[in-house]
C-alpha cells in the first residue's frame, strides 16, 4: 500500500510518506471521528515543508508569509484523494486538512517522518520543523508497523527563549477584542503583528534545514505587513492569507500597535 501511495504523490514534490494502522493513532476529537471515518482502518500521513530560506526582517510567522497554506493543503489533498480513489475505485478515501480527530504530531511521529520537539513540533530530518502535517483516511489496510516515537536532545534553547510560556505569544496575536497591556508590549518588543516563530529560531534541528521546493511557498510573499499593504487588499484577497483568518480588524489592530 505505502508504495501506491508514494507512487500518487510522485508528482507533488511530496517525499515524505508514512502510513499508519488507525488502532496505532490517538483519537483526540471522538465526535469528529465517529461522524468522519469510523470506517477507516489505516492513515497515510504526509509532510508539507514551507521554509523558504528567508530570514530578513519581517512582522508576521514564517508560515503565514505566503498565501494560507490551508488552500494548499485543501487542493494538494483532493489531487492525491482523487487519483487514489481513480486506482482504488471500491475503497474509501478522506483527506482531513488541519482538521483532524487524531493526533497527528505523534501520529507522524510514529509513521517515521520525525522526532518531537520540547516545543510539541514535529522535526523532520530534512525540512525541521517548518512542516505541516497531511492525512488521508482509508479503509485500505496496512502491514506498517508504529515506530517507535524519538524526541529532541532537550538542549533547552526554546524554553530559555519563549517569551510567554504560560499563554502562546502566537496565540494571543490571534485573539480578537481588546489587546491587554502585557500582550501589546509583547507583540511589539518582538515586533509581531501574526504568529511567534521564536521556539522554531531557536532549535539546533531547525539550523540548516532546505527550503520547500514547492512553488506555492515562493509566490506572493509578504514579509512585511504594513497598514498600506492592507488597506490595499481586497476581503478576498485578506481571506487568502493565514492573518487575514481573524478578520480584517484583527491583523489591522496588530498592525497599527507596530507602527504606533
Ligand atoms: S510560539 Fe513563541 S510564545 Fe509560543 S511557545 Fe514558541 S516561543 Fe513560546
Ligand atoms: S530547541 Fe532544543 S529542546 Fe527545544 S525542540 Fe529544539 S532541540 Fe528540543
Amino acid at each position: 500500500m505505502l508504495e501506491l501511495v508514494k507512487y500518487v504523490f510522485k508528482n507533488e514534490n511530496i517525499e515524505y510518506i508514512g502510513i499508519l494502522p488507525i488502532e496505532s493513532c490517538k483519537i483526540i476529537n471522538q465526535s469528529l471521528y465517529e461522524r468522519t471515518c469510523l470506517w477507516a482502518k489505516s492513515v497515510i500521513l504526509f509532510l508539507v515543508p514551507y521554509y523558504t530560506e528567508d530570514r530578513c526582517e519581517r512582522n508576521i510567522s514564517l508560515y503565514a508569509v505566503p498565501r494560507d497554506y490551508h488552500s494548499y493543503m485543501a487542493s494538494l489533498t483532493d489531487r492525491v484523494v482523487e487519483k487514489l480513489q481513480y486506482m482504488q475505485p471500491d475503497r474509501r478515501f478522506r483527506g482531513m486538512a488541519d482538521h483532524s480527530p487524531i493526533a497527528e504530531t505523534s501520529a507522524a511521529a510514529m509513521a517515521g517522518l520525525g522526532i518531537i520537539g520540547d516545543n510539541y513540533r514535529l522535526i523532520n530530518e530534512k525540512y525541521g520543523s517548518y512542516v505541516f502535517i497531511g492525512g488521508i483516511f482509508t479503509d485500505m489496510v496496512t502491514s506498517e508497523k508504529p515506530k517507535e516515537i524519538s524526541l529532541c536532545c532537550h538542549c533547552g534553547a526554546c524554553t530559555s527563549a519563549c517569551p510567554s510560556p504560560d499563554n502562546c505569544l502566537s496565540a494571543l496575536t490571534q485573539q480578537k477584542g481588546e489587546l491587554d497591556e502585557k500582550t501589546a508590549s509583547l507583540m511589539k518588543e518582538h515586533n509581531t503583528a501574526w504568529g511567534c516563530d521564536i521556539c522554531q529560531l531557536v532549535c539546533p534541528y531547525n539550523k540548516d534545514v532546505k527550503a520547500t521546493p514547492i512553488d506555492f511557498f515562493w509566490q506572493e510573499r509578504i514579509f512585511e505587513l504594513t497598514p498600506e499593504i492592507l488597506d490595499s487588499m481586497s476581503e478576498d484577497k485578506l481571506k487568502s492569507r493565514a492573518f487575514g483568518w481573524r478578520k480584517r480588524k484583527t491583523i489591522e489592530r496588530n498592525i497599527k500597535l507596530l507602527t504606533e
